[in-house]
């Protein structure tokens, strides 16, 4: 039996925050319904194949309470085969779910927690307008994960942002290592046009300053015993997220809830992007066949943005190409400056190349 990863999207949130674009909102009344209808779709939407991770994202899955997300969960156990030791992760945002949610959680399965701590300090929160919580909000929710019995934490962290200093930076970081998460994911902001960020136009950090965040953030946190597996997420050893490397990978997933994409053998399903749509449960998925260019694209700006790169053997396999003569000059001109190193198995982005992986990627596709 082949295998794939399930992700159920939940698109509530306490307030919105006002850098964020994503599928979300901070009107939950119809959350009920919303969570019948996806319990709806988990019993017909199986595929027979073993499901190696859950992912509950949004939005803010524990807004919805942790009862409604364990209810969702026994749906998905009750129609799906789960591997053992089958990653079940939720995202939380500080001030949504407390000690008791968490213990409920935890013994209805989930293993992971996703927090989105996003800075130590109060001004940025604000300036980010996360106003839902405050810094030690996130350092409680952390807490009583750990006392709820999670031993796989992860900590969103941001830079870049309006105000942010190297000095504010350390201080975050200090931080997040202080609450010893087991695995750390760091973007840079990005002013999303139509956010009320994006409108409000503040001054943000220049590139140059952006570069040396991140490469702080790189050079504390591979001290720290964090490796960098992909360009924006940072693991001790064997805490990688499954299931995030799955779609890096370019692996099958399924994906439900409103905008929630599938991809099933080269085929990408999105389900319905708003809720009125979705709640009706009669809107059939968009459907759009990745042809081979689309498909090639997107493996290499996937693999590149890996620390393992674009495996040779693999690439010949899926797409019939040699990589080594497909890409020769760009490769010739990366590796002999020092951004990329090309061994005979593997092309893939040194420190440096990291800092510069846009325009790597953009040359390669
Ligand atoms: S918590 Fe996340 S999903 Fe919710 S509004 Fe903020 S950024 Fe968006």
């Amino acid at each position: 039996m082949s295998d794939t990863a399930l992700y159920i999207h939940i698109p509530y949130c306490k307030s919105k925050c006002g850098y964020c674009d994503f599928c979300s909102s901070p009107d939950a009344s119809t959350a009920d319904a919303y969570v019948t209808e996806l319990i709806r779709r988990i019993k017909t939407n199986r595929e027979d194949k073993t499901v190696k991770s859950v992912y509950f994202g949004g939005g803010t899955p524990t807004y919805i309470g942790a009862d409604a997300l364990c209810e969702i969960l026994q749906a998905v156990k009750d129609n799906y085969t789960l591997s053992d030791g089958c990653e079940i992760t939720a995202e939380a945002n500080p001030g949504t779910v407390d000690l008791h949610g968490l213990e409920t959680m935890k013994k209805a399965g989930f293993n992971r927690l996703s927090a989105g701590i996003q800075t130590a300090n109060e001004n940025e929160l604000k300036a980010l307008g996360r106003v839902s919580h405050t810094v030690s909000d996130g350092a409680a929710l952390v807490k009583n994960a750990r006392a709820a019995g999670f031993e796989n934490v992860s900590l969103d962290l941001m830079y870049g942002i309006p105000r942010q200093t190297a000095d504010s930076l350390r201080q975050s970081l200090d931080f997040v290592l202080s609450l010893c998460p087991e695995h750390i994911s760091a973007y840079a902001l990005k002013l999303e046009e139509g956010t009320p960020l994006y409108k409000q136009n503040p001054a943000l950090p220049d590139d140059d300053t952006v570069a040396d965040m991140y490469a702080l953030i790189n050079e504390t946190l591979g001290k720290s015993g964090y490796h960098r597996y992909e360009i924006s997420n940072f693991a001790k050893p064997g805490y990688e997220s499954r299931h995030n490397l799955r779609y890096w990978q370019g692996g099958d997933y399924i994906g439900l809830g409103v905008s929630a994409a599938s991809l099933i053998e080269n085929v990408r399903y999105l389900q319905a992007p708003d809720m009125k749509a979705f709640l009706s449960g009669k809107v059939p998925d968009a459907v759009e066949v990745l042809d081979g260019a689309g498909r090639e694209a997107e493996y290499i700006m996937l693999h590149l943005r890996l620390a393992a790169g674009v495996g040779k053997k693999e690439f010949r396999q899926k797409f019939g190409v040699d990589f080594d003569e497909k890409y020769a000059a760009q490769i010739k001109k990366y590796a002999g400056h020092g951004f990329a190193v090309d061994d005979d198995d593997r092309f893939y982005l040194t420190d440096r190349g990291v800092f510069v992986s846009n325009t790597v990627i953009a040359d390669f596709i």
